[in-house]
């Protein structure tokens, strides 16, 4: 019962008034982050963990780079050769994945071409909110600590960038340029959000 008033106290003393209005009407009783209280993570001990496992770190990926969403734990692959499957049976394919995420309202849509070698993920931003809820029921609180610290104070709070053979998380941010495993990913923001180009490594352009 303690611990049910401490969350609740948190999360009215997390929102401003006018937030709190818009919070408690749409998400009740939820610990969302949003810009404007990324301040959140000291209240995340007064909310239980029930993840089973952790989608971040104990799953398994087909890919070394991969796109996280915070809210829903569904993750997508932006290696453009993911494992178990044999190069030539990319030749001259195009791959589609979709994603959406209704909390925060984000959506990714990922287009490889793994014969080309080269790839592109286009994130569409949303209202930015992430709830701290729905987090501990799909990762580890050290994932979600990790996760929460890489997008202090980013634009982009509902998605990240991981690293699954070493566990590091990385913000969607403007003119971020990062190696993971075999591929470059830089970010860059178009008119409707974020653009992320894969390439090789080892092809310069
Ligand atoms: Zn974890």
């Amino acid at each position: 019962m303690e611990e049910a008033i401490n969350i609740i106290t948190s999360y009215m003393e997390s929102a401003t008034t006018d937030e709190y209005d818009e919070i408690a009407k749409t998400i009740r009783h939820d610990l969302v982050l949003t810009d404007r209280s990324k301040n959140i993570k000291k209240y995340l001990q007064y909310i239980p963990n029930t993840s089973d496992i952790c989608r971040a770190c104990e799953g398994s990926y087909p890919a070394q780079a991969v796109l996280v969403s915070l809210n829903t734990g569904d993750s997508y692959s932006l290696d453009l050769f993911e494992r178990g499957i044999e190069p030539e049976n990319y030749q001259g394919s195009t791959q589609l994945t979709f994603g959406y995420d209704e909390i925060s309202q984000s959506s990714i849509h990922i287009s490889k071409s793994p014969g080309e070698n080269q790839g592109s993920a286009e994130i569409e931003h949303g209202n930015s909110i992430v709830s701290i809820h729905r987090m501990k029921s799909l990762f580890c609180d050290h994932c979600i600590e990790a996760m929460l610290e890489a997008v202090q104070d980013k634009p982009m709070t509902e998605i990240v960038i991981l690293d699954t053979e070493n566990a590091l998380f990385y913000p969607v941010e403007c003119g971020m340029e990062l190696q993971i495993g075999d591929y470059k990913l830089k970010t860059d923001y178009q008119d409707t959000g974020y653009e992320i180009s894969i390439s090789p490594v080892t092809i310069t352009k």
